[in-house]
């Protein structure tokens, strides 16, 4: 037996199979042509990024607009990173957004689809298979060195002022160890890592063609890179190119701190046999910092809207928050919008090519706009009940007060609804609170700040002469012809346009008479149709509201 053979086998007893029976065990997918298969690829570190949302939505896109196949794999090779049940929030994360996976991780420990286990940690054996056939190649071999003696070979590379960094060349101090060295250290017990043994050439480069940036060229690898970790664990690099080989991924869509990792994967990719895939690095997503000015990436620990949890219990609708992650996505998205204001966003014919490879700015006030003008076009029924699902977990006093009479509270929520031009405050479902606050006397907060052109006593006269007057029996006509009443007797005029012409003959006009009005029924200068809002509150608490300024 040679010398690969032997080493393969002392390292890697108690693996039997080939990488063949992997190609057999994990065919080519068979799909029309040009159908793309992507995986969003997180690890579980326990909640899932606006980010990664982001790039999940740029896997499923692509795979949908080709007729290809989204996966879900979880990348838990680092137990360091892990925490409990971090699986749970990504799938939780992405089921909040309706975002759906053709194959993967469904849960904690359940899956579907053909190219499993879809969790790295389960995986061992498929790339040890991998490893041990690149020993049996030479192309692979094990490393004794400790992490004392690594240290001292970086302080070696300083001194001798070496351009490369790293586990290379003659520094590779276990690159040509003999088998009797070898076994000598296995039988020893001393841990090992397994190397890739590169043939690389610091002189040469190497292109590749990225999805998103066009043409990136790079030195090619020379670095001796760990595949497999002492305790048997593979690199992210290793299981990347194992994983994404066999499970026939066809774009790798990640993130753009891996672009300076390529011509590993690509070395590594050469030395498997695998064909290389097609890579897309996407931008990150960024936001300006509120006191520097400057441009920076979300980050957990500053950012409550780093996590997606924040869009949720804040009660963005799913659809709002894809709606605007998709104009961050590609820059065509909102003209495709204005053409087509009710299609399915699953219908945008989205492009990888057209995705900005800059940084792209979360602006949590466009996703507000962006979410209100979804909002508007619900209808009452709609946003009622999207909203107690939303209340019933997240605010208890929200959800008692608009189940308890489910008539008034729809009627409330359809005040200026399906009318041509619906009004736009709802952002998210935790404004509807504050929305509908005066209709309810434990939310409502009383207010009667007047105009400075209205004094109390005139605003207390028109209150009482008001109520003498008012029949919540009246329709819209009569109900404001009433106010415009009103008017003449306190020298206010019930035409604006007169006042504007000649200020100083009134002391103001029919609108001041109705702000005393709206404040003084809800606490508020701007609401809805004023109308409506007294005809639903009914005639005992519009009166007894205004009864409390008539003195
Ligand atoms: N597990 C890697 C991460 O969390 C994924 C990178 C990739 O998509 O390949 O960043």
């Amino acid at each position: 037996m040679s010398f690969n053979n032997d080493l393969a086998n002392l390292l890697f007893p108690h693996i039997s199979g080939t990488p063949e029976e992997l190609e057999q065990r994990y065919p080519s997918r068979e799909l029309k042509e040009g159908a793309r298969v992507t995986r969003f690829a997180p690890s579980p570190t326990g909640y899932l990024h606006i980010g990664g949302l982001f790039g999940a939505l740029v896997d499923v896109m692509t795979a949908r607009a080709s007729g290809g196949k989204a996966y879900l794999r979880i990348e838990d090779t680092d137990k360091k990173r892990e925490i409990d049940d971090g699986v749970s929030a990504i799938i939780e994360g992405f089921d909040a957004f309706d975002l759906h996976f053709d194959e993967g991780v469904t849960g904690f420990g359940t899956e579907s689809g053909e190219y499993g286990p879809y969790t790295q940690s389960l995986r061992k054996e498929i790339y040890q298979t991998v490893a041990k056939s690149l020993v049996e190649k030479g192309l692979a071999y094990p490393c004794f060195c400790t992490a004392d003696e690594l240290s001292a070979l970086r302080e070696q590379q300083e001194t001798d002022g070496a351009l490369i960094r790293g586990y290379f060349g003659k520094y590779a101090r276990c690159r040509d160890l003999s088998y009797d060295e070898i076994k000598a250290n296995i039988d020893a017990g001393k841990p090992w890592v397994l190397r890739l043994r590169s043939d690389g050439d610091e002189n040469k480069r190497i292109v590749f063609d990225d999805m998103i940036r066009g043409k990136i060229e790079m030195p090619e690898n020379i670095i001796d890179e760990v595949l497999l970790k002492s305790d048997g664990i593979p690199t992210y690099h290793f299981a990347h190119v194992c994983d994404d080989h066999l499970m026939r991924t066809t774009h790798v869509i990640r993130g753009e701190e891996w672009i300076s990792s390529v011509p590993k994967h690509i070395a590594l990719f050469k030395a498997c046999g695998y064909k290389v895939p097609k890579y897309a690095h996407t931008p990150q997503v960024m936001k300006i910092d509120e006191e520097t000015g400057d441009k920076r990436k979300l980050s957990k620990r500053k950012d409550p809207e780093a996590a997606v949890g924040y869009f949720v219990e804040d009660g963005y609708p799913s659809e709002s928050v894809l709606e605007y992650l998709m104009t961050l996505i590609n820059s065509n998205f909102e003209d495709w919008r204005k053409a087509n204001p009710k299609a399915d966003i699953w219908s945008f014919p989205f492009n990888l090519k057209k995705m900005s490879a800059s940084g792209c700015l979360f602006d949590l006030v466009k996703l507000n706009d962006i979410s209100k003008n979804i909002i508007c076009v619900m209808s009452a029924e709609e946003v009622y009940s999207l909203c107690v699902k939303w209340a019933e977990k997240y605010d208890g006093q929200l959800h008692a007060l608009l189940t308890a009479d489910e008539a008034f509270s729809k009627g409330i929520l359809n005040i200026d609804r399906e009318v041509p031009k619906p009004r736009k405050d709802i952002a998210k479902w935790s404004d509807i609170k504050d929305y509908i606050s005066y209709f309810f006397d434990e939310l409502y907060v009383p207010c009667f700040d007047l105009p400075e052109r209205v004094s109390h006593e005139d605003a207390a006269a028109i209150l009482r002469a008001y109520i003498e007057k008012y029949d919540d029996a009246d329709d819209k006509d009569t109900w404001f012809a009433k106010i415009k009443e009103l008017c003449e007797p306190f020298g206010y005029t019930p035409n604006v346009k007169e006042y504007k012409k000649n200020p100083d003959a009134f002391k103001g006009h029919v609108g001041d008479i109705s702000t005393v009005i709206r404040l003084a029924v809800t606490g508020r200068t701007n609401t809805p149709d004023l109308y409506e809002i007294m005809k639903l509150m009914g005639r005992e608490k519009v009166v007894a509201r205004m009864k409390k300024y008539t003195d």
